[in-house]
């Protein structure tokens, strides 16, 4: 009877303890999941979200000429410069951007290193408080480069060599993402280009640099989504870039061309302009139209300028392939290594890899792509 008891009082505190034992671990438990649930009760990131979709980004192309200089002012500590003209722009573009209040400049893309692209970049970043730069892989051997990375480095900006897929912004709202070049050595300067795609809401835009067809044809293959409402035209609406195969895809609604008036270049081309029109675009020009901003309440561009009316004949001799390419009609094949194009009977075409084959429905369509003629069957 007695070890019966003292097993019940044995029991009992057994039951005792453990209780004793568990209440503070619940209690705890409570006191996190209440921790946890707190915030969520105030939504202070809610609150700033919804301010952050409200606000608009405002994207400026800097009438400089004939060069590129475009600012992207995006809600939030997102500033984003895309190029900073010639050397003789540097006041125009500081000005520009003390204007809008602007002090810091957290993304500097400099596409590639023309003196048109980088000619004011060492005074923008000795005016600005610059966190990132990003540039292209390769380097060049002119003084401008030299004292642009000269000025990188005393600006203590983090240097980023980007390429295909780096990310530059990628939140709920806004992503920007490099898309070119995704070789690593091209023929031209300009394919080295630094081409970003920004989607801001349900709006997109692409600039483009100087990227020439090599480079936009390589972006086709990728098989990027290159559909934007926007597109700064490469290389100042210059003949061997906006090819028809990259059109194609891009079908932008705005296509905008920094470009000085009458430069030496030509540019933009006819050919260049009557491709972009016959895809349905509206086109900006700043030596028309000076600096142009195109504002994105996130569902709608609206641009502070009107389209231009100055648009050229279409050359009837060459008409302009609007359908998309079908594989099965193609009447020249291409080769992604050699950028020679063929007609499909060339001895060639045999002894081609099957990933080389790039199928062209004209042989227009092959010359825009930046694509030879091969020497043998002469196509
Ligand atoms: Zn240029
Ligand atoms: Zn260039």
């Amino acid at each position: 009877m007695k070890k019966k008891l003292l097993s019940y009082i044995l029991i009992l505190i057994l039951i005792l303890s453990s209780v004793a034992c568990a209440a503070p671990e619940n209690t705890a438990q409570i006191a996190t999941i209440v921790t946890d649930t707190e915030p969520k009760d105030i939504e202070p990131n809610d609150i700033e979200l919804k301010g952050t979709e409200l606000d608009e980004a405002m994207i400026h192309f800097i009438d400089v000429g004939q060069a590129d200089c475009i600012l992207i002012d995006l809600p939030g500590d997102n500033e984003i410069l895309i190029d900073a003209g010639n050397r003789d722009d540097a006041d125009t573009i500081i000005n520009y951007i003390d204007s809008l209040g602007i002090d810091d400049i957290e993304h500097f893309i400099l596409t590639h290193f023309h003196e048109d692209h980088i000619g004011s970049a060492p005074d923008v970043l000795e005016e600005f408080d610059v966190e990132k730069v990003y540039i292209p892989g390769t380097t060049a051997d002119t003084k401008i480069y030299r004292d642009t990375m000269e000025s990188i480095e005393e600006e203590n900006a983090e240097l980023i060599k980007a390429k295909a897929g780096t990310s530059v912004i990628d939140t709920d709202n806004i992503d920007f993402e490099v898309l070119a070049p995704s070789s690593m050595w091209y023929s031209e300067m300009n394919e080295f280009s630094l081409v970003a795609k920004l989607v801001y809401g349900d709006t997109s835009f692409m600039f483009t640099g100087d990227a020439e067809s090599v480079s936009e044809l390589e972006m086709v293959r990728a098989g990027y989504d290159l559909d934007v409402d926007l597109l700064k035209v490469g290389h100042h609406g210059g003949e061997t870039s906006t090819s028809q195969v990259f059109l194609d895809e891009v079908t932008p609604e705005y296509a905008i061309i920094s470009v000085g008036e009458g430069n030496t270049y030509g540019h933009p081309h006819d050919k260049a302009l009557n491709r972009l029109i016959a895809a349905g675009a509206k086109i900006y020009r700043t030596d028309e139209q000076g600096s142009i901003v195109a504002k994105s309440d996130g569902s709608n561009i609206t641009i502070d300028k009107a389209a231009t009316t100055n648009i050229p004949e279409p050359a009837k001799e060459e008409p302009i392939n609007t359908t998309p390419t079908a594989n099965e009609n193609a009447s020249y094949i291409g080769n992604s290594n050699s950028h020679k194009f063929h007609s499909p009977s060339c001895s060639s075409v045999e002894d081609m890899n099957e990933n080389n084959k790039v199928l062209f429905n004209s042989r227009e369509e092959a010359i825009s792509a930046g694509y030879d003629p091969c020497g043998r069957c002469k196509p």
